[in-house]
This record gives structure tokens, sequence and C-alpha cells, in this order.
């Protein structure tokens, strides 16, 4: 069976991709991230992916890096949950429609290896997409968590400015 998926660090892809050894999907990685920022953080993001990608023998797909399609997405409602709500349909939004239209059986994420995200909304979105595109949506029955060192490199904050801003006042206080 053919996947798509979507990833947004290497880490991630990496427990996903643990986690779906026994389920023999041949796998594409989905590079669809608009709400990575600035672009350099994109970048070193983007390299560690390929990295992955070429160590795994996997083929990557790298839409055009807009942010604009994230920044209009999320409009002035910049808060959480909403801003999550809004970017996660987005990329998974993408990531189906870029599934039915080329062929893919299934798609998913590496977002539901996440620990920091909402699961439940995840998931709840994500069927939503697939019955919109007729495409399934997969999610590993376990995630392996024990790969978090696994050399690659790790990210500060979530991706998109707010978050980084979040995570500095975190860090550092406002
Ligand atoms: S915190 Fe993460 S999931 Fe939420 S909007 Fe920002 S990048 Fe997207």
């Amino acid at each position: 069976m053919k996947l798509l998926l979507h990833a947004c660090c290497a880490d991630c892809a990496l427990k996903f991709l643990e986690s779906a050894r026994e389920n023999y999907f041949e796998v594409t990685i989905f590079y669809y991230n608009p709400n990575i920022h600035p672009r350099a953080e994109y970048s070193t993001r983007l390299k560690a992916m390929q990295k992955v990608a070429s160590e795994s023998g996997i083929k990557i797909i790298i839409p055009n890096w807009k942010p604009r399609e994230y920044f209009e997405k999320v409009g002035d409602d910049t808060q959480k949950p909403n801003r999550c709500i809004k970017c996660w349909n987005l990329r998974l939004g993408a990531t189906g429609k870029y599934a039915a239209e080329k062929g893919f059986d299934t798609f998913s994420s590496t977002l539901v290896t996440s620990e920091y995200q909402d699961q439940e909304k995840i998931e709840k979105i994500a069927e939503n997409i697939a019955k919109k595109y007729k495409v399934k949506f997969w999610k590993p029955k376990e995630i392996c968590c024990d790969l978090k060192t696994s050399g690659f490199y790790k990210q500060f904050f979530c991706g998109c400015v707010y978050s980084m801003k979040e995570r500095y006042e975190e860090k550092y206080g406002k």
C-alpha cells in the first residue's frame, strides 16, 4: 500500500517509520510546512528530513514554501488552540488532497507521533479529510518513543512565529 506521510521534523519521521515498519507501507514523505518560520528554520528541518529520506531510501516531495498560506489560514486568530486547529487542517488537508490526486491509498502525519499535539483533534480532522478526498487515514497503533536521541536536528519550538515567541517567553520571561 502506498502511504503519503506528511512530516515536519526528522525525529518524528524516524519515530513514525519505526512504528510503521511492520505494516509494509511504501512510504513517501510530504514536506508541506508553510507554518515553519523563519526560512532558516524551515531549511534546517528540511535538511534533516532529506537525510532521513536518503538514509531510509524513501522519496520526499517538497512543495514550494509559501508562508502566506499559513498566515491566510490562521488570520487574526493567533491564539492556541484555534491557530493550531487551522494549522493541522491546512497541512493535513494538503496531504490528503495530494494523496488522492496522485494515487496514494493512505495518508498520515508525523503529528500523530507528538506528545505535544492534541491527538484527539488531529485524528478527527484527519478522518474528515479522509472522507472528503476518499483516501484512508492511518495511524500506528503504538508509537516508538525511544528514538528521541536519534542525532537529528531537534527544534526548540513547534514551528510558527507564535510558538517561537511562546517558547522564548517560557524560557526567558516576557
Ligand atoms: S504551535 Fe505548531 S501546530 Fe500550532 S499553529 Fe504553530 S506551528 Fe501550527
